[in-house]
C-alpha cells in the first residue's frame, strides 16, 4: 500500500495525504449528529457513503461542475485534489426542515414570504444559506459577515450561489426519476492553486443531504433516507443508506 501521511479526521472521514500531494478521504462507519453530541457506528456505512459520493461526483463532472474528485482507489476511499477550503458551508433548501424549522420555532428567523411553517413545506425557488465551517459549532452567517471577514468576495458569493443552484437542479432532476425528493443539502468549496473555486468535500451523500421518499411525501408522510434516521432514532442507518443507493443506481439503467 502506498505511503500515506495522516492529515486529520472529520466527523465521518479520516484524511491522508499521498506522495503526490493529493488527499485520500477514508470513509469510516462513524456517524455523528448535533455537533458531535450524538455518536455511533454502522457497519458498511463508509462503503455505501463513498459509493454514493462517487456516483454524484461523476454526474457533477459530466454536467460541467468542476470538482476535486479524482478516483476511488478502494471501496471506502476517494482520491481528491488538495484545496484551500473556503471557510463557509453552503446550504441549499427546497423544503422546510432541520435547523431552518428549529430557528423559526425559536423565533430567531422569519421564513421567506408565503412559505409554510411545517416540516415539508415547500420553498418555491429554493433558498441558500451559509454557515461557518471552522468554528466548534456551525453558525449561520450572512453575506455581510462573509465579506467583512474576507472569506469570499461579492463575485465569489455570486459564483458559488450559481454553482450551488446548478448542483441542486442536477440532483433534483436525477432524483425525480427514482422517486426521491431532495429536501436540502450542504456543500463545500475550495480554491485550487490557480484560484479557481471548485466543489470540495462530498456531494449528494445521505450524511449531507435530506432525501425523502416521493410516494410517501405525496401522502403527507416524510420518510427519510438520510442521516435524519440517526438524528431522530427512527431506524437503522445502514438499511436506509442502502435503500437510497439502490434507488439511485436504478436511475442509471
Ligand atoms: P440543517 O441546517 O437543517 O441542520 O442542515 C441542512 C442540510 O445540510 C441537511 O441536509 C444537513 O444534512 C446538511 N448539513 C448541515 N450541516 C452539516 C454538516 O456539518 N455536515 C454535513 N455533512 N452536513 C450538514
Amino acid at each position: 500500500k502506498e505511503n500515506l501521511k495522516y492529515v486529520s479526521s472529520g466527523k465521518a472521514k479520516d484524511i491522508y495525504e499521498n506522495s503526490s500531494g493529493n488527499l485520500v478521504f477514508e470513509f469510516t462507519d462513524r456517524v455523528t449528529a448535533f455537533d458531535g453530541k450524538k455518536k455511533s457506528e454502522y457497519d458498511e456505512k463508509g462503503e455505501i457513503t463513498c459509493k454514493i459520493a462517487e456516483y454524484w461526483f461523476k454526474i457533477m463532472e459530466e454536467n460541467g461542475i468542476p470538482t476535486h474528485y479524482i478516483e476511488c482507489p478502494t471501496p471506502t476511499s476517494m482520491l481528491v485534489k488538495r484545496l484551500d477550503i473556503v471557510p463557509v458551508e453552503v446550504i441549499w433548501r427546497n423544503y422546510v426542515a432541520g435547523s431552518l424549522l428549529r430557528r423559526y420555532l425559536a423565533g430567531d428567523i422569519t421564513l421567506p414570504q408565503g412559505v409554510g411553517t411545517e416540516e415539508g413545506s415547500p420553498i418555491p425557488g429554493g433558498m441558500i444559506e451559509f454557515t461557518t465551517k471552522f468554528e466548534a459549532v456551525d453558525r449561520p452567517v450572512d453575506t455581510d459577515e462573509i465579506l467583512s471577514n474576507g472569506w469570499l468576495s461579492e463575485k465569489e458569493i455570486e459564483y458559488i450561489t450559481d454553482l450551488t443552484k446548478r448542483i441542486n437542479n442536477i440532483m433534483s432532476q436525477e432524483l425525480a426519476s427514482s422517486g426521491i425528493i431532495l429536501a436540502d443539502f450542504k456543500v463545500e468549496y475550495g480554491r485550487t492553486p490557480d484560484g479557481e473555486i471548485i466543489l470540495a468535500d462530498e456531494v449528494g451523500t445521505p450524511d449531507g443531504c435530506r432525501f425523502w421518499k416521493g410516494d410517501d411525501f405525496e401522502k403527507g408522510v416524510i420518510t427519510s433516507l438520510d442521516k435524519d434516521v440517526f438524528r431522530k432514532s427512527i431506524g437503522n442507518l445502514t438499511v436506509a443508506y442502502r435503500e437510497l443507493f439502490s434507488k439511485l443506481q436504478r436511475t442509471n439503467i
